[in-house]
């Protein structure tokens, strides 16, 4: 991705992806256009974090201390956080776009960093559920990273492809999973892309009509 970096407080509207890995990918908005990054520093990264509820609030500020005494090291895991978001937006992206092949250096990317996860990685039996596991203690700033990496492998084994969408939104291209029940949801938002086309088409027809009457 190139783009500009910009700060940006996340609020739960920009958790619209149905899926924790799709709400990383859209951590980058107007896709369609020129692309902005809101993860403006490791900070920000654990912002995101929190509001996902996917982590432990005593992660995050574990993780905010390790970051405040090693800055360099939250700096290149963040950069990689990135690194991993970028890969899976270009393979989710193709599985989505029906038939295009997903490059193999985008393949390759991922299986680069699931391996830095698993590497990091228990493996626990919970009853009869085996799962890989990565905590602060094992992946220390990495962790979010690792943690995303393993759940997005979990997600490309489950992607509904016939329901995970781009949105058309003018400056969004942000990605989501329909879960409605009938399977047309259209925008990644209606408060916010979904009003801005309709304004957009009540204009349009305005226009149109203020023409019609100019020509009679
Ligand atoms: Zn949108």
């Amino acid at each position: 991705m190139t783009g500009t970096i910009q700060p940006h407080t996340f609020r739960p509207r920009d958790l619209v992806g149905g899926h924790l890995v799709i709400d990383l990918l859209n951590t980058v908005t107007a896709r369609d256009a020129g692309p902005i990054d809101w993860l403006d520093g490791y900070p920000r990264l654990l912002e995101w974090a929190g509001l996902t509820g996917h982590f432990a609030p005593a992660d995050l500020t574990a993780l905010r201390r390790l970051a405040e005494s090693e800055p360099a090291g939250a700096e290149s895991a963040l950069a990689r956080t990135r690194e991993l978001r970028e890969a899976l937006h270009e393979l989710v992206t193709a599985l989505v776009d029906q038939g295009a092949p997903a490059s193999a250096e985008a393949v390759g990317r991922v299986e680069g960093h699931w391996k830095q996860a698993v590497a990091s990685a228990r493996l626990t039996v919970r009853g009869i559920v085996p799962r890989l596991q990565v905590g602060v203690e094992t992946s220390g700033l990495e962790y979010l990273h690792h943690e995303l990496a393993l759940q997005a492998f979990d997600l490309l084994r489950a992607l509904p492809l016939e329901r995970t969408r781009v949105c058309p939104g003018q400056r969004c291209g942000w990605v989501f999973i329909d879960s409605s029940r009938g399977g047309r949801r259209r925008w990644c938002d209606m408060a916010t892309c979904g009003n801005s086309a309709k304004g957009r088409t009540h204009y349009q027809r305005k226009r149109g009509e203020d023409t019609g009457s100019g020509r009679r």
